[in-house]
């Protein structure tokens, strides 16, 4: 099972990525966890990364393209696995298309998490993340056991960078420009299945199961 997980930044599409994956027991690839593992070890691509991402904007294609397709050809997915937060853009979806080509393969579903602005605006400023382990809380929705430490590794968590509002205003921008139109990409592929993010998170993971499971 090789699924895409589509939906702006905020919209929950993390999250119902994990879910999916333990479930389902196929790895979780986020790209975001990649450049945020490759800054915290100071890696030459988490330099470049983190320019970009500090400012709300998307990480060059030829940056991304090329860790994924070296990704997905490890032998943890042969069974398939969910990716989470790539592609972004068109030229990246047609390279994940190319990719799996080479392998006689392809996608089988694109999973858009739909959550109208306004609701991810809210929902980014309660966001909590660990810097040290990569678990992410929200002050209201999923806070930690004791405010302000992470229930995994006990360090502490922060409101990312990323998720400060002005950054959050940015990234919605950026997203309605680049990432949407693989809405429309996916829906042509005739593989695209659109699920209502605004509702309780599991309730949104027991639709997915089911568009999963049909
Ligand atoms: P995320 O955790 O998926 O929201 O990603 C955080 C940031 O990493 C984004 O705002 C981008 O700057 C960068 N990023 C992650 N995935 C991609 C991608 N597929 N293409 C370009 N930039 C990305």
């Amino acid at each position: 099972m090789k699924i895409i997980m589509l939906g702006a930044p905020g919209a929950g599409k993390g999250t119902q990525a994990k879910q999916i994956a333990g479930k389902y027991q196929i790895p979780h690839i986020s790209t975001g966890d990649i450049f945020r593992a490759n800054i915290k070890e100071g890696t030459e691509l988490g330099k470049k990364a983190k320019t970009f991402m500090d400012q709300g904007l998307l990480v060059p294609d030829e940056l991304v393209v090329e860790l994924v397709a070296d990704r997905i050809i490890k032998d943890d997915c042969k069974n398939g696995f969910v990716l989470d937060g790539f592609p972004r853009t068109i030229p990246q979806a047609q390279a994940l298309d190319e990719a799996l080509a080479k392998m006689g393969e392809k996608m089988d579903f694109a999973i858009d998490v739909d959550v109208p602005d306004a609701h991810i605006v809210n929902r980014m400023s309660g966001r909590r993340a660990c810097l040290h382990c990569g678990a992410t809380y929200h002050v209201v929705s999923i806070p930690t056991k004791t405010e302000g430490i992470c229930d995994a590794c006990g360090n502490e968590v922060v409101l990312r960078d990323d998720d400060k509002p002005e950054t959050v205003q940015k990234r919605l921008v950026v997203y309605h420009e680049q990432t949407q139109p693989l809405i429309d990409y996916y829906n042509k592929q005739g593989i695209l299945k659109s699920v209502d993010g605004t509702r309780p998170m599991e309730t949104v993971f027991a639709e997915i199961v089911r568009i999963l499971e049909a």
